[in-house]
């Protein structure tokens, strides 16, 4: 028996054999989600426990085997599936999934990493509760994932990103121990906070299996208002007057342009898109109120009349039903899925400060029609985060592989060099992952790039946890 399949009859024992696919169906832990990438796993396992994972990553650790941790596998910067070479083992961590302690009191609630996002944002519900991180992936991407990347989503501008709804964490690290953090304090100051550096590292410095994250009261009521606005600036001069009015009832403000409702639009005619055609840029604005609907609709309205006086607003709906609220949220969430289907794009997930976007978004949609005639621009996203999606689609009609094949490289360079300008980040929430990775040195000093490099080499010295993610080019995994 070859070392190969020796390594693999110690993973079926460690997890059950019927856990370690190695043929079959591996296609779908094998391709990310936007179809950038497709790799060969030397093997998918599947763990069910907290110490089968930390049995997995023991048995890699001696083989040298690269570890590629998966959740969802909704992750948009190809962080999630293997590499083309056969050699690295894939790591799923679905069957993680339990809650395991909800405590009231705390507000706190503790999961399994591969409990999927929408299940826990149920959990929460059923014990009367809310777990506010929200995203279109929610029906499938999970926790660990979610915590892996640093999650943004709808509800940043209120309750922050992933990092800042977790309060502790388990990790199996690189040598395969488990690190119990769930510790569900809000304050402990006993040096190195390790939850911070696992949150966001993409599987590069050990594997979350489990979180404590923070629970809030479920708000009185939630309204959904959708206005059109003319300009950037006044979309920014509108999210000012929201906080003003609103206080911190406002727990969303997203920005839409009419190529990306257009999309949606075009591909969902059913969605029925408001406002959009006669307006270069809509709003949709949340608030959350904990007094009442009557409460939240008055202070909706008092916003709405000072913005469309003060002309930042040039005419809105509030929906009127829950029904409405979530429709008007399903064609913002829809931007994404009509891009696909529109075909293969570039995706940039920048940030700004908020008081630079509307400088930021004119020079480089100059910019790129200057260089790139043609180019159509998919620009959407959190703007009470200061975060776009500022992507771009191929010129109608053109071949879109071809395009970015020829272009990708360049309009990124483009784009980025503009956010830099403004003081920007190349990722505000999708993470770098492999499509980043060689981009990354560009635009972090070499200065952070130093310490990142030590804190890897610290936590994982054989390189063996999600090689050549977020650091490229990582060290070479000898496989078996
Ligand atoms: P995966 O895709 O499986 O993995 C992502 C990364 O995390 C990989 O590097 C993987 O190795 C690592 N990883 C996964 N699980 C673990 C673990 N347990 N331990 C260690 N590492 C792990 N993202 C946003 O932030 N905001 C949005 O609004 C948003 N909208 C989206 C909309 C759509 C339609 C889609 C498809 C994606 C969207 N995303 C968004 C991106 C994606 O959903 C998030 O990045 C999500 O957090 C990924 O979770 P996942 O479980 O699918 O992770």
């Amino acid at each position: 028996m070859g070392t190969h399949d020796a390594f693999l009859d110690g993973l079926r024992l460690a997890v059950g054999a019927r856990h370690v696919l190695t043929d079959g169906e591996l296609g779908a832990y094998e391709q990310d989600w936007r179809r950038r990438a497709r790799g060969r796993a030397l093997a998918v396992v599947l763990p069910g426990s907290t110490d089968e994972v930390a049995a997995v990553v023991r048995a890699c650790a001696r083989q040298g085997v690269a570890i590629v941790p998966q959740g969802g596998n909704t992750g948009l910067s190809v962080g999630s599936v293997p590499d083309a070479s056969g050699t690295q083992l894939l790591l799923s961590l679905k069957r993680l999934h339990a809650v395991r302690a909800i405590d009231t009191a705390n507000l706190t609630i503790t999961v399994e990493a591969g409990c999927v996002l929408q299940d826990l944002q149920a959990a929460a519900e059923d014990a009367g509760l809310l777990f506010p991180l929200s995203l279109a992936a929610e029906g499938s991407c999970s926790i660990g994932g979610n915590l892996a990347t640093n999650a943004g989503g709808t509800q940043v501008v209120r309750y922050g990103n992933a990092r800042e709804l977790c309060l502790g964490l388990e990790v199996v690290t690189a040598r395969g121990e488990v690190w119990d953090g769930l510790s569900g304090l809000r304050k402990d100051n006993t040096g190195y906070d390790l939850r911070d550096l696992f949150i966001g590292s993409e599987g590069t410095l050990g594997i979350i299996t489990a979180a404590t994250l923070k629970l809030y009261p479920q708000p009185a009521a939630r309204l959904t208002a959708w206005a059109a606005v003319p300009s950037m600036q006044a979309a920014v001069d509108l999210l000012g007057l929201a906080h003003r009015h609103l206080g911190a009832g406002l727990t969303g403000f997203e920005v839409m342009n009419r190529f990306s409702l257009s999309l949606v639009d075009k591909h969902y005619p059913q969605l029925r898109v408001p406002l959009f055609r006669d307006s270069p840029w809509c709003v949709l604005l949340e608030n959350s109120d904990h007094e009442s609907e009557d409460h939240a609709r008055a202070l909706f309205e008092q916003l709405l009349e000072s913005a469309l006086e003060s002309a930042c607003v040039t005419d809105a709906v509030v929906a009127e039903s829950l029904a409405q609220a979530k429709a008007l949220w399903h064609i913002r969430e829809s931007i994404p899925l009509a891009q696909a289907e529109e075909g293969l794009n570039i995706k940039h997930d920048i940030s700004v400060p908020i008081s630079r976007i509307p400088a930021f978004v004119t020079e480089t949609d100059v910019l790129l029609a200057r260089e790139i005639p043609g180019v159509r621009l998919v620009d959407f996203g959190h703007l009470g985060d200061g975060n776009l999606h500022y992507n771009v689609q191929a010129p109608e009609g053109t071949d879109a592989a071809a395009f970015l094949r020829e272009q990708e490289e360049r309009i990124n360079t483009l784009v980025f060099d503009s956010v830099a300008r403004h003081q920007g980040s190349i990722s505000a929430e999708h993470g770098i992952g492999s499509l980043k990775a060689a981009t990354l040195p560009r635009y972090k000093s070499p200065v952070a790039l130093g310490l990142m490099r030590a804190i890897k080499q610290a936590l994982d010295p054989q390189g063996i946890m999600n090689p050549g993610r977020v650091l490229a080019p990582g060290p070479a995994s000898d496989g078996v």
